[in-house]
């Protein structure tokens, strides 16, 4: 098996240029530019989920301060993002939430394995993303209903995504053919897809943190949760 990954990764980068070169003949060379949007688009939404909506509900849930959150897990992130993998930081972010934010073992054992398997915030927003994107570029219009079939689905999907690198853009394949939109379409996103596997991973573990952190408190266990 590894000796067969091992020539599939050979020649991937191949495989990814003819599949760019059939999209850029199709729909002009005008479509990288808009793969650059949407690479931004994802990115200022997992910052936007990282710092805000992950900070506050730690200011909020466990007294923690998002500064004091995001200098404890500073080891965490750096790993998820070299990684791109939940499943390798697993460890380190057991680690950092024990001795860093005072979480104690039988909140950490429990909650961030399982975080790790079914909690993928920033997979499910990159699923959603990439999604409309896709739709967009092959200018098929999204009712609501349709919409809220992606929200739904990118949840599921993300439930269901190994914690492991890649296996988000895998598991998009559900949420197209939930609105029937090409999957095809994945050919386009898979070029920049490493980058933002690494980034949507960061996302992942820093929510298994935030949980871990919050159930601590509300088992009234977090160690030092009121030091700011
Ligand atoms: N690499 C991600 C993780 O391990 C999963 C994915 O979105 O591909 O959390």
């Amino acid at each position: 098996m590894i000796k067969m990954v091992d020539i599939i990764m050979y020649v991937a980068p191949f495989g990814v240029f003819a599949l760019i070169a059939a999209t850029v003949s199709e729909f002009g060379f005008d479509i990288l530019q808009t793969l650059i949007w949407y690479a931004a688009t994802v990115i200022i939404g997992l910052l936007f989920h990282q710092f805000f909506v992950l900070g506050t509900l730690v200011k909020v849930f466990s007294g923690i301060s998002p500064l004091k959150f995001f200098r404890g897990i500073r080891e965490v992130m750096l790993i998820a993002f070299s990684s791109s993998s939940s499943a390798a930081t697993l460890p380190v972010n057991m680690e950092c939430c024990e001795k860093n934010l005072g979480i104690p073992k039988h909140i950490t054992s429990f909650v961030l394995p399982l975080g790790a398997t079914i909690n993928m915030d920033g997979t499910a927003m990159y699923q959603a993303v990439a999604t409309v994107f896709i739709a967009q570029v092959y200018g098929i219009e999204l009712h609501i209903s349709q919409q809220l079939i992606i929200l739904l689905m990118a949840l599921l999907a993300s439930v269901g995504t190994a914690p492991v690198p890649g296996v988000g853009i895998i598991m998009l394949i559900i949420v197209l053919r939930s609105v029937n939109v090409p999957e095809e379409g994945i050919a386009l996103i898979l070029g920049v897809d490493r980058f933002l596997d690494m980034c949507r991973t960061v996302v992942n573990v820093s929510g298994d943190s935030a949980v871990a952190a919050i159930i601590a408190k509300s088992e009234g266990v977090l160690k030092i949760g009121n030091n700011k």
